[in-house]
């Protein structure tokens, strides 16, 4: 099968394509298919999947409960597949990345400051109502299940079994989270991104 220029007509091959890729034809127009949007895009509550340069955001969406995707060494025909086949909104601080593949959708961040960062894609996609603190593993974005006291005693040191009562874990990397100065770090940064 072919794909034909919208300028020139020229035809070049579909498996040039795959996942959104552009090309530059060679009359200077981009060609490319239209983004093919992946049986699961119509969630709800967005997804993410954040470029290698955003993973200090990816940790915060994941904080606040937002599903989100990041993996460091993520190439990007990985990043525009799974953002079509997952349904997922790429964030990314690339700019030539939306010209370069068509993506159902994709927004460029244009500040390297992570509380920025955060506070544009909550006003974007409307989120402030729909956080769900400490719901959702920063590490691994698998969603927490809470711990019983009994089988937290294994997992914390003394001294947190005796000042916590909430436990929760981590089904996906094994991690225990509890309320402590770490979380009381995390609440402060973030009324201070919501209210500025
Ligand atoms: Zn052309
Ligand atoms: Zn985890």
């Amino acid at each position: 099968m072919a794909i034909r220029c919208h300028q020139c007509r020229r035809e070049y091959d579909v498996t040039l394509f795959q996942f959104g890729r552009t090309i530059h034809c060679a009359c200077g127009a981009r060609v490319g298919l239209e983004a093919r949007v992946g049986p699961e895009v119509t969630h709800s509550e967005p997804r993410f999947m954040v470029d290698a340069m955003l993973g200090g955001l990816a940790r915060w969406l994941r904080i606040l409960g937002f599903d989100t995707a990041y993996d460091p060494a993520i190439p990007d025909d990985e990043l525009a597949r799974r953002g079509l086949v997952e349904g997922r909104h790429i964030l990314t601080r690339d700019r030539s990345f939306p010209e370069e593949w068509r993506v159902a959708s994709c927004t460029i961040l244009e500040h390297d400051d992570v509380d920025t960062q955060l506070r544009e894609v909550l006003e974007r996609f409307n989120l402030k109502e729909k956080i769900r603190l400490f719901s959702r593993c920063g590490a691994c974005n698998t969603l927490l299940k809470p711990l019983p006291r009994e089988e937290a005693r294994d997992r914390v040191p003394p001294r947190v079994l005796e000042s916590c009562d909430d436990f929760a874990n981590c089904p996906g990397c094994g991690r225990t989270y509890w309320e402590g100065t770490h979380t009381r770090r995390i609440r402060a940064r973030l009324r201070s991104v919501l209210e500025s």
